[in-house]
């Protein structure tokens, strides 16, 4: 398994391995770029077939939150830890204190959170190890409401106004009356429709699951739809909130928006899809920064900061995606380009 000519190496400054037999641990984590501040990104728990998909996926990873906190204006690098495990099935207290120990042995290079597989608990366990654990508590809220620790509503209020200012840009409106297509009624899909909602939108919305499609029909006046009918539906916006990939050749072959602007990762199947959305006049708001909401949410969870403070760094992700928009009308070239040009540009050169 090679690391310095990994493909998704990309000039990584540290990347280290643990293991811990006795507690069954065997770990990476990945520190990207801190040229702006110490690294944050989550700690993933996954079944990986082999260590060299878990190096993959780490690497990738923690490239991504160097670009997502550069572009959400936070004085932070990007890193990512992977647990190698199913973690319905060998995840123990033993094991997340040694996590923590490792976490801890980086000495604030790096700070880890949420990530699939691991629960506010888990950071707990690891919380007594390490000074450098974010996400174990929650005390502000962007609209004053009871913080539990989940950054979720962060993320659909982040969301939300950049589905606002993509929409303004795109089609010189407001929100009112907007048809609106939202993949996955999750814990952001659902919080962003009652936003939308809120501001007037017409809402279509699907799920694999019933339980937040009926909720959203009921509660929101939503119309349900199949989810394989989302992405070819006459709206103005598609907003997707399941999961990375959604938007592919299959996708675009039907797609009438003239919006794309949601919650999910890695959003796009391949980085030339954003050259094919850019050609159709089709505004795509990158993803890793309309849905910076929840790591700027854990940033002020840490900081002594406020409900106020949150809630102006959320409403930042608009202002950044209009100067997106406009570079990218400028220049003739996909806003997912422009977008990482403007966070190399942050980033890089800072050290
Ligand atoms: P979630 O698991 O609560 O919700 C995802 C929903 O999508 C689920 O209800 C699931 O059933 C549904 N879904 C999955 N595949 C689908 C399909 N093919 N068609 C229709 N629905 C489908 O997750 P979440 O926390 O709401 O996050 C949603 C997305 O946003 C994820 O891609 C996540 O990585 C990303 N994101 C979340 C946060 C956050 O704070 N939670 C932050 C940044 C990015």
């Amino acid at each position: 398994m090679s690391v310095f000519d990994h493909s998704e190496f990309d000039n990584h400054e540290h990347v280290a391995f643990y293991h811990d037999e006795k507690a069954g641990l065997s770990a990476i984590i990945a520190v990207h770029n801190t040229n702006l501040g110490p690294a944050l990104g989550g700690c993933r728990m996954w079944p990986y077939i082999n260590s060299a998909e878990a190096l993959t996926d780490v690497l990738r990873l923690s490239k991504g939150m160097t670009y997502k906190s550069a572009m959400a204006n936070l004085k932070l690098g990007g890193g990512k830890s992977v647990i190698i495990g199913d973690p319905r099935k060998i995840k123990t207290p033993e094991m997340m204190t040694a996590m923590g120990k490792f976490v801890d042995s980086l000495g604030g290079k790096y700070f880890t959170a949420e990530d699939s597989g691991i629960s506010v608990t888990d950071l707990q366990i690891m919380a007594k190890e390490s000074e450098f654990i974010a996400g174990t508590k929650a005390q502000y809220h962007y609209a004053g409401e009871t913080a539990d620790g989940n950054p979720a509503p962060s993320t659909a209020y982040g969301v939300f106004v950049g589905v606002k200012a993509s929409v303004e840009h795109a089609l010189k409106s407001d929100l009112n009356g907007v048809r609106v297509a939202i993949q996955g009624m999750g814990h952001v899909g659902y919080r962003l429709a009652e936003h939308l909602h809120n501001a007037g939108a017409k809402l279509f919305v699907t799920d694999i699951y019933p339980e937040g499609v009926d909720r959203a029909v009921k509660e929101l006046g939503a119309t349900a739809v199949a989810p394989e009918e989302i992405y070819g539906l006459d709206v103005d916006v598609v907003a997707p909130c399941a999961m990375g990939a959604s938007i592919n050749d299959e996708t675009l072959s039907t797609l009438k928006a003239k919006v794309i602007a949601g919650a999910a990762n890695n959003q796009l199947a391949r980085e030339e899809i954003g050259d094919v959305l850019q050609e159709r006049g089709i505004i795509y708001a990158p993803d890793y920064v309309i849905n910076a909401g929840g790591v700027i949410d854990i940033y002020h969870q840490r900081m002594s900061s406020s409900n106020e403070a949150l809630r102006d760094h959320l409403d930042q992700i608009g202002d950044t995606l209009k100067e997106i928009f406009e570079r990218a009308d400028a220049e003739g070239r996909a806003t997912s380009r422009v977008a990482n040009v403007i966070a190399e540009e942050r980033f890089k050169n800072k050290g």
